[in-house]
Order: C-alpha cells, then sequence, then structure tokens
C-alpha cells in the first residue's frame, strides 16, 4: 500500500521533494500541496503534469482524509505550527530542516510527539543518508582510526542573497554540521565558541564571513568547522576525521573526469544538489519505516531539538565572541 503525501510549501526544495516522491520513491504518491501561492502551485502542477489538489493551508492539507503523511518545506518559522498540527491529527511528518527556528517551539514537538505516544517525525538531515557520510561512519565505528581527537569541517557556498545574515551562517547552514557530526563521532557538545577572521571583500554589512565554529564535546574532542558562504567556486563540503591512528576524509564529490586543453579537471557542485541522492535516500527510508509502522533511529524531533539548542548557542558566541555552554537536558527514553 503506497503513502500518500501531503507537501507543505512548494517552493525551492518542495517542488524537487514532490517530484522525487512522484517519480523516484517506492511506495509514495502525492495527493495533496498545500503553498500561499495556489496559482503558481498549480502552474507547477500542470508544467509537471501532475494531478494533485491544491490547498492555501496547511490545516486543509491535514484534515484531508487522503493525507496519511505530511512534508513540511515552508519556510522555516511556519514549521512548528504545521508540526504540531500533524501531530495532534496523528499523521506522520517528514520536516525539512530546521524542525523549528526556536527551541521552545522545539520543545512543543517533542511533547506533542511523546503524548501521542509513537515517533511521528523524521527531520530532513539529509546527510545522514549520504553515501560519503555513511562510509565515513562505518569506518570510525569499526575503530578503523581508533580514539577520535579532531575533526575539521568546512561548509562552502559560492554565494548567497542578499537577506543572508551572519546568524543565519548557523541556522540555515551550519545546521547541518551540527546534526552531522554530533552523529559521527558518536559525542555530544559541551561548549561552543565563533571567531571571525580575516574577512572576504564580498560581505555585506549584516553579514560576517567567513566565520570559525569550534565545538568542544562532552569527551574533549574539538570539531572546528569553517563556514564560508561566499566563496565564488562552488557548493564545497568537506570532513576530515583525525584518530590516534590515521585520518579519514569525506570522500569528495565526484563528476567525470575531464581532460581537455592541457588540463584534466572534476567538477564541484553548485548547491545542495551536492545531495540529490540523499535526498532520494531519506525520503525512502521515511517511507519504508512508515510502512513497517515503526520510525528507525533516523533525524528524529530529538535531533531536531539537540539542533536547535546547539544553534542557539553558536549565536550567542557569535556576539559574544566567549565560550558558550551547549546546555542539552538528559535524552528522553521515548528516545532512545
Ligand atoms: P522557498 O523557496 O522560500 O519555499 C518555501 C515555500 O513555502 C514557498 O513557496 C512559500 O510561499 C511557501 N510557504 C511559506 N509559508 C507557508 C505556509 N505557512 N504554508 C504554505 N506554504 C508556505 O524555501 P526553500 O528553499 O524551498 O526552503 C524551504 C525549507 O526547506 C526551509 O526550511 C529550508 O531551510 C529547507 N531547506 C533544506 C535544504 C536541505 O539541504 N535539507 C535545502 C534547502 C532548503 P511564498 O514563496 O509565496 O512565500
Amino acid at each position: 500500500m503506497s503513502i500518500k503525501f501531503g507537501v507543505v510549501g512548494a517552493g525551492g526544495i518542495g517542488k524537487t521533494h514532490i517530484e522525487r516522491l512522484i517519480e523516484r520513491v517506492a511506495g509514495a504518491e502525492v495527493t495533496a500541496i498545500a503553498d500561499i501561492n495556489v496559482a503558481g502551485t498549480k502552474e507547477f502542477l500542470k508544467e509537471k503534469n501532475y494531478k494533485v489538489n491544491v490547498y492555501e493551508t496547511d490545516t486543509e492539507l491535514i484534515a484531508d482524509p487522503n493525507v496519511d503523511a505530511v512534508v513540511v518545506a515552508s519556510w522555516g518559522p511556519a514549521h512548528a505550527e504545521t508540526i504540531l498540527q500533524a501531530i495532534k491529527a496523528n499523521k506522520y511528518v517528514f520536516s525539512e530542516k530546521p524542525l523549528a527556528t526556536t527551541a521552545e517551539d522545539c520543545q512543543k514537538i517533542l511533547d506533542a510527539e511523546m503524548k501521542q505516544g509513537k515517533r511521528l517525525v523524521q527531520v530532513g538531515f539529509m546527510r545522514r543518508f549520504d553515501e560519503g557520510y555513511i562510509q565515513l561512519k562505518e569506518a570510525i565505528d569499526s575503530n578503523l582510526i581508533g580514539e577520535l581527537l579532531m575533526v575539521n569541517a568546512q561548509h562552502f557556498n559560492p554565494t548567497v542573497p542578499d537577506s543572508y545574515t551572519t546568524d543565519m551562517a548557523v541556522t540555515d547552514t551550519l545546521i547541518h554540521e551540527i546534526d552531522v557530526l554530533r552523529w559521527l563521532v558518536n559525542d555530544e557538545y559541551d561548549n561552543v565558541q565563533v571567531s571571525f577572521p580575516k574577512q572576504t571583500s564580498r560581505k555585506f554589512g549584516h553579514l560576517k564571513d567567513p566565520q570559525i565554529v569550534r565545538f568542544e564535546t562532552k569527551t574533549g574532542m574539538i570539531l572546528e568547522v569553517q563556514v564560508f558562504v561566499n566563496t565564488q567556486y562552488g557548493y564545497d563540503i568537506q570532513c576530515q576525521v583525525i584518530g590516534e591512528n590515521g585520518v579519514l576524509d569525506l570522500p569528495e564529490f565526484s563528476t567525470v573526469r575531464l581532460r581537455q586543453d592541457f588540463k584534466v579537471s572534476t567538477g564541484i557542485s553548485e548547491g545542495w544538489n551536492r545531495f540529490t541522492k540523499s535526498y532520494d535516500v531519506e525520503f525512502q527510508a521515511f517511507v519504508d519505516s512508515i510502512q513497517q509502522r515503526e520510525l528507525p533511529d533516523f533525524p528524529s524531533a530529538w535531533d531536531g531539538y539537540v539542533a536547535a539548542v546547539t544553534a542557539d548557542a553558536c549565536v550567542k558566541a557569535q556576539t559574544s565572541k566567549k565560550q558558550e555552554k551547549v546546555d542539552i537536558p538528559e535524552k528522553p527514553e521515548f528516545y532512545k
């Protein structure tokens, strides 16, 4: 039996999720879409020749008995409201990151899910489904490099819009590293500090760029992430894990190698299409787990909450320039 999806927010990533659910994810169909831009959504559906009900509000979509699971791909501040309604209706939810824009709203989502008594929410931290990160994780977990000591990571974007601000380097961009690094190294953050090296001339008044975010984990590892969102040259994600017995590197994004004009070259991704396959895999995992009536240990609402609390500490550290504590309470039994 296929899972009937309702997608809230048919913007940049929402449209790609609609396409993947209709065309590539086995056992899924899209029966409804809610977007405040109803005319634009209908235009998109016409172009793609998809037959899907269109609603103006998430409330109508969630109430539709022909919707089993809800994909939340609207802008961040709208996520919490939609997710809380969907949980109340006992529907599964795939939420794009962030789960919610405040730790307080994330807590409300945890409370609502625990009240329902079953895991309903998966958060779109797709890097956990990326082949390269999975290889890195398997190497770490097989003890290939022994005790872990440090991580050096980079999140580079070619460019960002004028509306992008210093804190968005954390809440929009670093949020992926915040999730994937604690998963990779099997440790939790203790504190964080942010520093600003010499700045690019392409920064705006409201954007400091680049930034260096330095986490210390509970066991004393140092994880350093360089966030640089105006590199011009590409979307470049790097991660190097240093252990007592060796060093592991995240495999490079790969394209065919071109020999031409006395040069050998390979491509660098232009944006989050770097993770196209991972989005397919994360949705397939979501569908498979719904069909088995159980959400396995994939990015949960708890992981969304931890990311929000950690992001808050990072944003605080951006202005205080001091070491800020990452204060995560004890993980509830429900999420263990
Ligand atoms: P976007 O292009 O602005 O799309 C958001 C869409 O949702 C727009 O069509 C917007 O309509 C609509 N919308 C906003 N509030 C709504 C509401 N309350 N109900 C229904 N529709 C609503 O943004 P995006 O880039 O697709 O990002 C969407 C989400 O995905 C964000 O949370 C973002 O952080 C996340 N994201 C994740 C990744 C990843 O790598 N996992 C990558 C990109 C984005 P209007 O345009 O009319 O406002």
